[in-house]
Formats: structure tokens, sequence, C-alpha cells
């Protein structure tokens, strides 16, 4: 990291003695962690997952402590928001032993959020236990109201347990956030219905650009639609107010006058919003990625595995985060529809 006034950040840590925030070389404050819990799902996205997956050996998966261990290392520097994702991260056996472990975090208020993004499967099951560890909100992936095309879109998928979980987490008093990928001739013209079906049921809804992660078995031509195309379609249908919400996330949200609801836009292909990122990823094996749409990584399972202390995690964390890069090149065109890295979503999650 740049010295400060000729004074490296390492003595500044030093001399104070309190554990140094997470900030990296464009001042940017890493104050969000999102932690894939496993790589497998029971779903196989089109989008997210080539039909043929193979996953990692279950003996290299950090166990459920050390995830534990692992991300109180980031609490104690300064992470605020945590998030589990995967893969599916309800299919992780004993994950509600992590999740209450977890929730010590935000009893003690070093945790603002523990939340998760799921795709809805098994939250019939989980959805009271959730919300009595503490979590508040949630986000659940739906694509549509289809069954067919849900099928399709997920290949294993069955929408009726999901509206199910959907039905349990909202009796359980979690708040939902549904999170679509707008999918070019597959759900395109059923984004305004679920614009009207979520925010009739008190749901934000978030619309998603495809993001080239990982060799899928299709070109992401195919499946590639521009968000600006979304918003201006909708616009035909609603009035789309601009709001200032935040969620700490990298959507940009508006108002829907006829609704009352809000909607929300990622859009890492047609607006790279890298300038205000926040966070950092892990995987289930220890691997920390400083951008979802970069290579660079840092293994923190072997200090983790090294020593009982926690130093020199704390030291592998801070030098990855001096290589923190200024954000991803996402394109997806005529001449590159590749992916822009190889590992797909379910490996550094959502
Ligand atoms: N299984 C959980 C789920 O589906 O919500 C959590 C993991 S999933 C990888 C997290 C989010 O990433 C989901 O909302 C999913 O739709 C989205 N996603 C997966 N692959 C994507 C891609 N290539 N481009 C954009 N979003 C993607
Ligand atoms: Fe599984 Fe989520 Fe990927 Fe779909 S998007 S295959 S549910 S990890």
């Amino acid at each position: 990291m740049a010295p400060h006034n000729g004074t490296s950040t390492l003595e500044l840590d030093r001399l104070s003695g309190a554990p140094r925030p997470l900030i990296d070389p464009f001042a940017r404050a890493i104050t969000y962690l999102r932690v894939s819990v496993t790589d497998r799902c029971d779903f196989r996205c089109v989008y997210c997952m080539s039909e043929h997956m193979s996953f990692l050996p279950k003996a290299e998966l950090l166990s459920l402590e050390e995830l534990d261990r692992l991300c109180s290392a980031f609490v104690a520097k300064g992470v605020n928001k945590l998030r589990l994702t995967g893969g599916e991260p309800l299919v992780r056996r004993g994950i509600m032993t992590l999740v209450s472990s977890l929730s010590r975090h935000l009893k003690s208020g070093a945790l603002q959020e523990l939340t998760l993004t799921t795709n809805g499967s098994l939250l019939e099951k989980y959805a009271a236990e959730l919300k009595g560890h503490g979590v508040e909100r949630i986000n659940v992936s739906l694509d549509t109201l289809d069954p067919d095309k849900f099928r399709a879109i997920t290949r294993w998928g069955d929408l009726d347990k999901v509206l199910a979980g959907i039905d349990a987490a909202q009796a359980a008093g979690l708040k939902i956030k549904i999170n679509a990928v707008a999918l070019k001739g597959v759900n395109e013209d059923e984004l305004a219905g679920l614009v009207e079906w979520a925010h009739g049921r008190g749901m934000d809804l978030t619309v998603i650009e495809v993001m080239p992660l990982g060799d899928v078995g299709e070109t992401r031509l195919d499946q590639y639609l521009p968000l600006s195309m979304v918003r201006s379609r909708l616009s035909e249908r609603f009035t789309l107010n601009d709001i200032d919400y935040q969620t700490g996330g990298p959507a940009r949200y508006v108002r829907v006058k006829e609704t009352g609801g809000r909607l929300g836009f990622i859009t890492p292909l047609t607006h790279n919003f890298c300038e205000s990122c926040n966070r950092v990823r892990i995987t289930c094996t220890g691997t920390l990625y400083m951008c979802l749409g970069q290579e660079d990584a840092a293994d923190l399972r072997g200090p983790l595995r090294a020593s009982e202390s926690d130093d020199l995690v704390h030291a592998a964390i801070d030098e990855a985060i001096t290589r923190k890069p200024r954000g991803h090149d996402f394109i997806i065109d005529r001449r590159r529809h590749g992916p822009a890295v190889s590992r797909h979503m379910s490996v550094t999650g959502g």
C-alpha cells in the first residue's frame, strides 16, 4: 500500500495498536464481505452453470469453523456487512450452525447486517431459523413466474417450492428482495409482470445484466439483454422516478409510481459501478477475490491453517487489499462474447 506522509500503513498500524480498517489503493473502504459457502447447487441455471458441472471435492472445503474464523477476521478489520452465498448456501450441510455462530457479531454490534442470497428452494425449511438468528433481509433469485420457463432456466428447479419458500420467509418476517437476471428472448416480456408481482407482495425487485463469468456452454451474446433496453421498455408501462436509496450494493434504484415499490438496476456492462465498490469475496476454499471480474486472488486457507493465531490471516488480507483493482471490464458484443474470467459465478457467489 502507498505510504502516507512517509509512514507506511504497517507502521501506523503498529503504532496505534488498533486493527487497521481495510482501505484499498483507490481509497475505497472495504466493509462488505460475500462468502460462497459451497460451490454446489440444487439448480443449474443456464447463465450461471453448465449442465454438467464438476464440483470441488468436499475435502477441499473450509470447515464451518474455518469459515467462521475467516469471516470473523474480516469483521475484526471493519467489515460490517456479511452475505452468505454460493452455489446455493442453504444446501451446505450445517449452514445454520454457521449462521448461528456468526450472529454473535450482530449481537456485539460489529456487524450491521448478516444476510444471504438464495434460490429459495430450501427457504421453507430454513426461513424461521434465519430470522431467529437475526437475519432481517434476504435476496431470492427468481427470473420468471412461468413454471415451464422456470424449469428451463434453472434446468432442475421447481417454481412451486421457491414460491412456498418466499411465503414462508414473509410469514417469518424476513424482508425479501427479488433478483432477476434479464435474459434475451426468455423473460424480457415478463419483467413488467415481475415488477407488479414483487411490488404487490411488498418486495423490492432488482434486475441484473448477465455477466460473462465461466463457460456455460452457450454464447453470452444469446443471453445478454442490456438493461438500458429493459428500462426504456418498462418506462412505456410505468413511471420510473430515480431515488437515492442505497443498500450498499451496486444497484441504482427507481420508485415505480404505479406500484409504489422499488426497482433496482444492476448494470455491470452498460454502466460500470466499480468506483464505489466496497466489497470482496471469499470462496468455500478460502480464496479471496478482490474483484468479481478479475482473476487475481489470494489464498487465505494456507495462513488460516498455518497458525491458531489470526495474525497471518490478517497480514494476508492486508496484502491482498493492496492489490484490489480499479474494476472489472466486462464486455459482451459480437467480437467478445467469451468468459471474462474462467470461474463460474457459483465459485465466487453473486
Ligand atoms: N444460488 C443462489 C442464488 O441463485 O440466489 C446464490 C448464488 S447465485 C451465483 C447469486 C446471484 O448471481 C443470483 O441472483 C444469480 O441469478 C446471479 N447470477 C449467476 N450467474 C450470473 C451471471 N452470469 N450474470 C449475472 N448474474 C448471475
Ligand atoms: Fe445455483 Fe444460484 Fe447459480 Fe442458479 S444462480 S445455478 S441457483 S448458484
